[in-house]
This record gives C-alpha cells, sequence and structure tokens, in this order.
C-alpha cells in the first residue's frame, strides 16, 4: 500500500469497513394458504412464497449480507431449514437476531440497501413499512427498491420473487 492511502498502512483484513452481499429467490407457494410476507409486511390476498420460515426473501438477503459482510457464514448456517425452531419463523426477527450476532463480532451494521423483483403486487405503497421494519430490526438505515421485470422470464410469470442486498459494516 502507498503512503496516500487514506486507509494508511493498515492491511486489508484491518480496514474499518466491510461490505456483504445477499441474493436469495422464493418459489410461489403451492399451498394456498401461505401468506406473502415481504420486509415483515403481509399482503394478505396474494399468493405466498415457499419456505422453511416466512419465506421473507427481502429479510433474507439483509441477513445474507450483514453476515458475509462481518464473516459469520450465511443464513442457512445460522438459522437451519433443517431446525424445526425456525418452522414458519418470523424472519423479521431472525434478521434482528443476525444483527446482533454482526455487533456482537465486533462490527456495526452502517446501512442496507435491497432490490426486490417481482411485478405484482406493487411495494411502493409498503415501501416505507418495509424500509421500517428491517431499519429497527437492524439498527441502521435499511433501504428497499422495488423492480418490475416486464414480464420477461419466470419471476416475471409471477413463479417466485428474488432480491438482492449489499451491507456495510463499519468496526
Ligand atoms: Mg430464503
Amino acid at each position: 500500500m502507498t503512503s496516500d492511502n487514506p486507509f494508511g498502512e493498515a492491511p486489508a483484513d484491518q480496514l474499518p469497513f466491510r461490505v456483504g452481499q445477499g441474493f436469495d429467490v422464493h418459489r410461489v407457494s403451492e399451498k394456498a394458504d401461505r401468506l406473502l410476507v415481504l420486509g415483515g409486511v403481509e399482503f394478505p390476498g396474494e399468493a405466498g412464497l415457499a419456505g422453511h420460515s416466512d419465506a421473507d426473501v427481502v429479510a433474507h438477503v439483509c441477513i445474507d449480507a450483514l453476515l458475509g459482510a462481518a464473516g459469520l457464514g450465511d443464513i442457512g448456517q445460522m438459522f437451519p431449514d433443517t431446525d424445526p425452531r425456525f418452522e414458519g419463523a418470523d424472519s423479521v426477527a431472525l434478521l434482528r437476531i443476525a444483527a446482533d450476532a454482526v455487533r456482537a463480532a465486533g462490527w456495526n451494521p452502517a446501512n442496507i440497501d435491497c432490490a426486490v423483483v417481482l411485478d405484482t403486487p406493487k411495494l411502493a405503497p409498503v415501501k416505507e413499512q418495509m424500509q421500517q421494519n428491517l431499519s429497527t430490526a437492524v439498527g441502521a438505515p435499511v433501504t428497499v427498491k422495488g423492480r418490475r421485470t416486464e414480464g420477461v422470464g419466470s419471476l416475471g410469470r409471477g413463479e417466485g420473487v428474488a432480491a438482492w442486498a449489499v451491507a456495510l459494516v463499519a468496526r
């Protein structure tokens, strides 16, 4: 490293920041009684997603991004889908547990930015509520962007919902 490096001579593994990313996709459940939950917001009457927990794909990518940033593995290691304790679990509550684990490991969540890909339902009316739910769980700002596929591919046919997130953590 050169002397004009803003991080000084710190080795890469001792920098004050780390980033992590999360990706997840859940298919639409064949069970009619599954409730669609995204960012802790329920969408009554919409087709729910399949999954061991509540299948909140937005909370899941936040968890994976945070855990990745802190070097704590991934959501499947922390909350195994073979564990009956997590059957039907509130994924925003799991996000809170993951954020606490990140802090216990010496990292403070700085922010998370998510993109959610689905054509329906529209997220705009509940985006603020999703961001509030997720931010409260993480203890740092979480932003959510809804993105439509304009009918392209399996997501455009409404066969599932995908999401991505990037998280920054600071020492
Ligand atoms: Mg998932």
